[in-house]
C-alpha cells in the first residue's frame, strides 16, 4: 500500500526524525523538570500545551504525522516487521506521565510559580556533550524497544507526550467538539482484515468497526487502515 497520502506521511515523519537533534529539547521531559526547578516556562512546556490544545481538534494526528519518534519507529521497520501489541503495557505511560507532571507542578510551586517564559530555554546546550548523550539515549531506547517488542512499543508504553493528546481527545469527545477522527461504515466491510494487519499501533480496526466503536486512544490517525481498505469502509475525517 503506497498511496500518495502514505508516501507524504512517511516522508514528513522521516524528515522530522532527521531534524530531531534540533527539536529534541522542545519535546524533552528532562528540560521540563529543569525549567520547573527554576520557575521558567520553557519551550517544551509550550509544545506540550500546544499538543493538548491541538488534540481537541486533531486527536493524535501529531503522533501520526509530525513526531520525530514516529519517523524513527518507521525506520526501525527496516530491521523488524513486528508491530507492538496494543496491550496492558500501554497503561505504563500514564503512570510515568502522572509522576512526571506531578513533580513538575510541585517544582513550579516550590519555585514560587512561573517567573519567565523562555521558548529557547537551555537549547544552547544541545550542541554540547550532554545534549548529544540525551539524543542518543532516547533514540537508543526507541530502537531497542522496537526491536524487542515491535515498532511503536515506545509510543504505547513510555511516551510522556501521548497522555496530553489522549486527554485532549477525550475532552474533545466529552465537549462534542467536531474533530478529526477515524470513521467507518461496517456495511461496506468484507472482513478481509487488511486494516488490522496494517495498523502501526496494533489496533484491531476490523473488530472495532464490527463493534461500532471506532475510537481508540492509541489511534494516531495515520489513515493507513483507510488507504489499504479495498471497500473504502474507513476514513479519517
Ligand atoms: S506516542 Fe509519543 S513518541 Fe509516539 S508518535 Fe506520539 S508523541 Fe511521538
Ligand atoms: S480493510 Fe476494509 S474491508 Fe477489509 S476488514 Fe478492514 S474495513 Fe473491512
Ligand atoms: S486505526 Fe487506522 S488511523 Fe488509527 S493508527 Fe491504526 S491504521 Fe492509523
Amino acid at each position: 500500500m503506497n498511496t500518495k497520502r502514505q508516501i507524504v506521511q512517511r516522508r514528513i515523519i522521516i524528515i522530522s526524525f532527521w531534524l530531531f537533534p534540533l527539536t529534541i529539547y522542545h519535546l524533552s521531559p528532562y528540560i521540563a523538570v529543569l525549567s520547573g526547578l527554576e520557575g521558567v516556562f520553557a519551550g517544551c512546556l509550550i509544545v506540550f500545551a500546544a499538543q493538548l490544545a491541538a488534540s481537541l481538534f486533531l486527536g493524535r494526528a501529531f503522533c501520526g504525522w509530525l513526531c520525530p519518534v514516529a519517523g524513527l519507529t518507521e525506520m526501525c521497520g527496516l530491521m523488524t516487521t513486528k508491530t507492538a501489541k496494543n496491550g496492558r503495557a500501554r497503561f505504563l505511560k500514564y503512570v510515568i506521565w502522572g509522576v512526571w507532571m506531578g513533580s513538575i507542578i510541585l517544582l513550579f510551586a516550590r519555585a514560587g510559580g512561573i517567573h519567565a517564559v523562555d521558548p529557547m530555554y537551555h537549547t544552547e546546550s544541545l550542541l554540547h556533550g550532554f545534549g548529544r548523550a540525551i539524543y542518543f539515549g532516547v533514540t537508543g531506547i526507541v530502537i531497542v524497544l522496537s526491536l524487542v517488542f515491535g515498532k511503536r512499543a515506545f509510543c504505547h508504553s513510555i511516551c510522556w507526550m501521548a497522555p496530553f493528546m489522549v486527554l485532549g481527545t477525550k475532552l474533545s469527545r466529552a465537549l462534542r467538539i467536531p474533530s478529526l477522527r477515524l470513521r467507518g461504515d461496517s456495511a461496506r466491510c468484507n472482513g478481509c482484515g487488511a486494516c488490522t494487519k496494517t495498523c502501526p499501533m496494533g489496533i484491531d480496526v476490523q473488530g472495532k468497526l464490527a463493534d461500532g466503536r471506532m475510537d481508540d486512544p492509541e489511534c494516531v490517525l495515520c489513515a493507513r487502515c483507510a488507504d489499504v481498505c479495498p471497500k473504502k469502509a474507513l476514513a479519517v475525517m
